[in-house]
């Protein structure tokens, strides 16, 4: 079950990649654990990215998609593995389909997570921080009983810079920029399959999970 997951933030991914995981046994990669471990191990190519990310710079594609290979190479995955923050870009999708190739083995699916817009700017913009005790809340999902008031300690809540609005709207523009030619590249090739992500995270999951009993 060779997976890629793909979703704008907000959208559910880490939880449905948990779930994912702990139904079907796959290991979850996500790229910024994958660069940590090879960091940790001083893999040939954990020391080039390191020096790249030290020196402030993006790690070349050629870097990334090595380490890809080598994670990928791993026994953990004979049975499989959950993509995570890779690909990025066409370019390494396409670099992904060679390594693959190499490897014996294709891609099954690239889940999309799609939630509406308005959707994901309620779930972004709703997290309230105490201001005396760094509790979170969310206005819907987890609200105080009194509001702008954290229930633990009286202190005032407040609404992150990264929260307000106008930047989540940013944000989310930004990786929608980013994700449409992915989306488009692996709609083409035919792998992938959209998922309604604005049901309740059981009713997502059951949905992923109707598709992938089909591969086993
Ligand atoms: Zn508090």
């Amino acid at each position: 079950m060779n997976l890629v997951l793909m979703g704008l933030p907000g959208a559910g991914k880490g939880t449905q990649a948990e779930k994912i995981v702990e139904k079907y046994g796959i290991p979850h990669i996500s790229t910024g654990d994958m660069f940590r471990a090879a960091i940790k191990d001083g893999t040939p190519l954990g020391k080039k990215a390191k020096e790249y990310m030290d020196s402030g710079n993006l790690v070349p594609d050629e870097v990334t998609i090595g380490i890809v290979r080598d994670r990928l190479g791993k026994a953990d995955c004979d049975k499989g593995f959950l993509l995570d923050g890779f690909p990025r870009t066409v370019a390494q999708a396409e670099a992904l389909q060679n390594l693959l190739a190499d490897l014996n083995r294709k891609l099954d699916y690239v889940i999309n997570i799609a939630v509406d817009e308005d959707q994901l700017m309620r779930r972004l913009t709703g997290r309230r921080i105490c201001s005396n005790c760094g509790a979170t809340y969310h206005i819907i999902y987890n609200p105080p009983k009194v509001e702008g008031i954290c229930d633990k300690c009286g202190g005032e809540l407040y609404q992150r810079e990264d929260d307000k609005e106008e930047t989540v709207r940013t944000r989310l523009e930004v990786n929608k920029e980013q994700q449409q030619p992915l989306l488009d590249f692996y709609d083409d090739k035919g792998y992938l399959r959209n998922i309604n992500g604005n049901q309740e995270i059981d009713e997502v999951f059951k949905d992923v999970d109707e598709l992938l009993g089909g591969l086993s």
